[in-house]
């Protein structure tokens, strides 16, 4: 390609006065080292500039991005220097060979050729020399862009379009978990090694008895069992390695669809996030490139896989905002993860709170509350739920009592035989070892000291670790038979002859109590209206409904009885707050917190409740005040306390101070006699002193 016009026609001094920059780049590192030729033509270019008239001294070079690539500006500081020195003025002109693969991605490309455009910079690859301010030039540069990015897209699409077919007609070569291995004609099977095998045999049969990937892994490791791993890379690529099993390693054996004999490509996907970067997703099934059932040979069915993945995502949503169905935790609630709201249909969750010293169980169903912030939807009170299902699963139980107890014989008979079985193939693999040192060491010229020494090292050490598998081995045989014939038996014929005992026994765990629930119930549906519905779904199918009483609350609990209330509201008809507590105790009753009552105890009962005090009833039936009759009568008030106590005149005490309200005086009523003695005009009986008054006036 021929620029429009001579060279030296488009360099101008206003070019020459600014530097120029030579940006040299290799994509990779590959590049760097073995492409010597390229980085000769990119150093050439120097030359060229030199011959247009820039002095050596001012030919910059950017070489900052070797080994990086050029499909994106983000990580290349040589390429942001340069559109920095160039957005500045500083560059007369940007050298480059091949200034089309400058930049591959089309933005960062259009970017700074518009920037040289702006600050009039020239640009000259191996090709020619481009004025971007000038049209055709641009249109030159902008079309070589273009092609050039064009052209990655083509090479792209015709590798990964290779690999796609491959990968849809199963026939692509990936790689393998362990467990699975390729045979000499490239077909997949269960990997030669027995060992391997059986383990992950176990890994799944496990899994499918517990039902949760944790359990798995304590599993491995309570029964000190190792789980292998393939190398991915490194030196031992490819080499096996026997480790703890981990609950990560654990989860992607069961999310893996290889296990099942599928054959499966394009399970996730790596979008380009802003900056570059790509952040593998994956995918739901659905949308998986290729999936193939049964491609070759696995460790479960289809269907079994498909289980895990339920009980994986159960066990995961457990922790999530619906919690489904949850494995057995600690703490007493008896129905966690069973509960199913009434309302809504959502699994409630367990509070525990304390109420005097004892943990207390709430159900309650809060998805709206923390999704959207409403209301709570149902908070039932667990403790009178959990003591009547308790109940009536003992109540159920005991016909099945006996096959219960077999199956649970039978279970951990099966389990304890396959782990020996497992932990024999460990012995003997180490005793295969132990005899391969041995014949290694045979066979060795026993001249060549050097060799000799220490392949009978290596026959010593195979021969301890041998013998320290076997003493293991049979420790814990001895164990598990102490288990089984001790412990073990009698529990089991104590859980058959006797279940309500062992599970009303205070050493029976939470747990194993929520386990033998789950044995028997599949879920329970709770419902609060004027009573607690309890619906329970049982495991073969059958349901029964369940109606209690709401519990009351702790408030409700210390609340003065309703019957107490309405003798207070009696007596104080006719009786002071005193008088009340006293004819209370008499009579036996306490406050809502089990205390004796006393007349402060009273009133603030009084108050509490809203009973209308006694000055306010003996008011209502028209009684006077001291302040009022002495008005009426025309004495003072003194007298007025004076005449009640001669029995001239009839009061009732309103509290325990001695005060009282009297009753009005008719027509005919005592009058101010003086001369007369108060004791012969007395109309009523003498009132005792208000001290200890025991008057009781009845209307
Ligand atoms: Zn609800």
């Amino acid at each position: 390609m021929i620029s429009s016009n001579d060279p030296h026609q488009k360099v101008r001094a206003e070019h020459l006065k600014r530097d120029a920059y030579l940006y040299i780049r290799q994509s990779t590192l590959q590049q760097v080292l073995h492409n010597t030729e390229s980085t000769q033509r990119q150093y050439a270019l120097k030359q060229r500039a030199i011959a247009l008239g820039w002095p050596t001294e001012r030919v910059n070079i950017i070489d900052g991005d070797q080994g990086q690539s050029g499909a994106s500006a983000t990580d290349r500081e040589g390429f942001q220097k340069l559109v920095a020195e160039v957005g500045m003025g500083h560059a007369g002109i940007v050298l480059g060979l091949e200034v089309s693969r400058l930049a591959r991605n089309c933005s960062d490309w259009h970017r700074l050729l518009e920037i040289c455009g702006l600050t009039d910079t020239l640009i000259l690859d191996e090709d020619g020399l481009y004025d971007p301010g000038n049209f055709n030039d641009r249109l030159l540069l902008g079309l070589k862009g273009a092609m050039s990015e064009a052209e990655l897209h083509v090479l792209r699409a015709r590798l990964q379009g290779g690999i796609r077919n491959k990968a849809r007609r199963g026939e692509l070569k990936t790689p393998l978990p362990v467990g699975l291995a390729y045979d000499s004609q490239g077909k997949v099977i269960l990997d030669p090694d027995k060992q391997v095998q059986q383990t992950l045999r176990t890994f799944f049969q496990i899994d499918r008895r517990e039902g949760s990937a944790l359990a798995v892994v304590k599993y491995f490791y309570k029964n000190g069992l190792d789980f292998p791993q393939r190398l991915r890379g490194g030196v031992q690529k490819g080499q096996l390695v026997w480790g703890p099993l981990g609950h990560s390693r654990a989860i992607y054996a069961l999310r893996n669809p290889r296990y099942a004999g599928a054959f499966v490509f394009g399970r996730t996907r790596a979008p380009k996030l802003a900056g570059g970067r790509q952040v593998h997703k994956p995918l739901p099934q659905e949308e998986w490139h290729t999936l193939i059932p049964d491609a070759h040979p696995g460790y479960l069915t289809w269907q079994q896989y498909k289980d895990n993945l339920r009980m994986l995502h159960a066990c995961a949503q457990a922790y999530g905002h619906d919690r489904r169905k949850g494995p057995p935790r600690q703490g007493p609630a008896l129905l966690q993860g069973l509960v199913v709201c009434g309302v809504c249909g959502r699994r409630m969750t367990v509070r525990y709170h304390q109420r005097q010293g004892n943990l207390v169980v709430d159900y309650l169903c809060h998805h709206e509350s923390t999704q959207h912030g409403q209301g709570l939807c149902q908070l039932i009170s667990g403790s009178g739920i959990d003591k009547t299902v308790g109940e009536l699963l003992l109540e159920m139980v005991r016909p099945v009592t006996l096959e219960l107890a077999f199956a649970v014989q039978e279970e951990l008979q099966a389990r304890l035989e396959e782990v020996d079985q497992l932990r024999r193939r460990q012995m003997e693999h180490a005793r295969y070892e132990a005899q391969l040192a041995r014949t290694r060491f045979m066979q060795v010229d026993p001249n060549n000291r050097l060799v000799a020494d220490t392949l009978e090292a290596d026959w010593n050490d195979k021969l301890r670790a041998l013998t320290e598998t076997q003493e293991q081995y049979e420790q814990q045989r001895q164990k598990d038979r102490m288990v089984l014939d001790e412990a073990s038996r009698q529990k089991v014929l104590a859980l058959a002859q006797d279940l309500p005992r062992l599970w009303h026994d205070p050493n029976t765990s939470d747990q194993d109590r929520k386990r033998m629930v789950r044995l028997l119930i599949e879920d329970v549906t709770l419902t609060k209206a004027g009573q607690i519905t309890v619906q329970i779904r049982f495991k073969g199918g059958t349901t029964q409904t369940l109606h209690l009483p709401i519990p009351l609350t702790s408030w409700q609990a210390r609340a003065t009885s309703p019957d107490v209330l309405r003798q207070i509201d009696q007596l104080l008809e006719s009786c002071t707050d005193a008088e009340i507590a006293a004819e209370m105790n008499r009579r036996g009753c306490r406050t809502g917190t089990k205390l004796e009552f006393t007349r402060i105890l009273v009133k603030v009962i009084r108050l509490r409740h809203g009973l209308k005090s006694r000055y306010d009833r003996l008011r209502e039936r028209g009684m006077l005040t001291a302040v009022e009759i002495a008005a009426q009568i025309g004495i003072s008030t003194g007298w007025v306390r004076v005449w009640r106590h001669r029995g001239l005149l009839l009061g009732y005490p309103y509290n325990d101070k001695g005060e009282c309200l009297y009753e009005p005086v008719g027509d005919n009523g005592p009058t101010k006699q003086l001369g007369i003695n108060l004791s012969e005009r007395r109309r009523f009986p003498e009132a005792q002193s208000h001290v200890d008054n025991e008057v009781h006036h009845e209307a």
